[in-house]
């Protein structure tokens, strides 16, 4: 039997537990302690944003992002609809209504089009969002200039759900410190992982270290435990901070493997009818965090959703591309803003698209075993 190969397992690096050994040593099992600092140091100075918070998750960073931004019941939210429900969880979490706006064909990520469509509404309506959450999928930046120009005109902020595209690059700077708030995740399938956890990032140092107070329980500082407002239990533990220090180390070479994987995959099958992969945008660099490709219904023996069964019944984890928030049974009453009047761009993705293995440590013989299970169904003749 062969092993099942995954989507984007764990990869550790050289120097993890050596981190991990540190703060046994030193005992710094908990609360704190110094790998935390420069964990959000180290990521800080790699992204070139002014500082950063180490949480618990990425979903925390939204969370905290959202409080920072004082976004509460009533607010309207705007969010990318192709997207992970994290990415818009917490503006449920805070009472507060999410917009969702489609993707552009260019980057797959928020449709500069629907978003100006969808401010103009609002300006009509005399209700703008109080933020926008911009999601850069699958490793690749949002066309970020044209959507900074609209928000910018209506003076809203940005909060970039970066989760996915950690050393992204667009027009020369870090995927994730383009908006007033940027979040990573350390989630177990992300380029690098603490097992779990997530990272907040911004310009604005006071901001920040308001995300602190809140994420440890918001104590005011006295030694009697007083609060005056709410807070959570969200920062990252020392031990995980120091598998984090580790993973920062190799990201640039998981980076390239990841793009080496997907030009292999690239090479391989963009000649087949039917089959076209995530453009990059323009000015902007990829890190394929995930390989995703499209097949054309109309083409091809099979369908994406049909493919990846194949795959899985191979050992081969695949996924669909993210099924858009706006289909989500729980966000059925919730307004969403196509691409164009005859196109919803984030619809027809889900309907034909899916991500292949592309983890940095997927072996070469793997990824050839991978491409000849696809070109074998997609060389089978239709059925009738
Ligand atoms: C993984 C992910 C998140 C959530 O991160 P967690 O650390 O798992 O909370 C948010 N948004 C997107 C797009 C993601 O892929």
């Amino acid at each position: 039997m062969r092993k099942k190969i995954y989507l984007s397992p764990p990869h550790m690096g050289n120097y993890e537990l050596h981190y991990i050994k540190q703060a046994f040593d030193e005992n710094w099992i908990a609360p704190v302690g110094p790998h935390i600092t420069a964990f959000e140091n180290e990521l800080a100075e790699y992204v070139g944003a002014n500082g950063a918070v180490a949480l618990s998750s990425g979903t925390a960073a939204i969370h905290l992002a959202l409080r920072l931004l004082d976004v509460k019941a009533g607010d309207i939210i705007f969010c990318s609809s192709l997207t992970f429900i994290a990415s818009v969880s917490p503006v449920i979490y805070q009472g507060a209504t999410p917009v969702f706006i489609d993707s552009e064909p260019q980057s797959w990520n928020m449709s500069p089009r629907a978003l100006q469509y969808a401010l103009e509404e609002a300006e009509k309506k005399g209700k703008l969002p109080k933020a926008v959450i911009v999601v850069n999928l699958y490793g690749q930046s949002a066309d970020m200039d044209p959507i900074l120009e609209l928000c910018d005109h209506y003076d809203i902020p940005i909060i970039e759900d970066a989760a996915e595209s950690l050393g992204a690059i667009y027009k020369g700077r870090s995927s994730g410190t383009f908006g007033e708030f940027g979040i990573y995740s350390f989630n177990g399938n992300k380029i690098i992982t603490t097992s779990g956890g997530g990272m907040l990032v911004s310009k604005n140092l006071e901001a920040l270290e308001q995300a602190r107070f809140l994420a440890t329980q918001a104590r005011d500082p006295a030694l009697h435990y007083q609060h005056s407002v709410l807070g959570y239990n969200y920062r990252m533990s020392n031990i995980l901070a120091g598998i984090g220090r580790g993973q920062l180390l190799v990201l640039n070479e998981y980076i390239s493997k990841r793009r080496k994987i997907f030009e292999r995959y690239y090479e391989a099958l963009y000649s087949i009818e039917g089959i076209s992969f995530m453009p990059e945008v323009d000015g902007g660099r990829s890190t394929r965090w995930l390989t995703a490709m499209t097949i054309d219904p109309d083409i091809s023996p099979v369908s994406a959703a049909q493919l990846v069964e194949e795959l899985n019944n191979n050992g081969i984890e695949s996924r669909p591309i993210w099924k858009p928030l706006h289909m989500q049974p729980i966000f059925r009453d919730k307004t969403f803003y196509p691409h164009s009047e005859k196109e919803k761009i984030s619809e027809s993705l889900f309907a034909t698209g899916l991500c292949l293995p592309s983890g940095s440590n997927l072996s070469y013989e793997d990824q050839g075993y991978i491409i000849n299970c696809i070109k074998k169904r997609l060389a089978q003749k239709r059925k009738i």
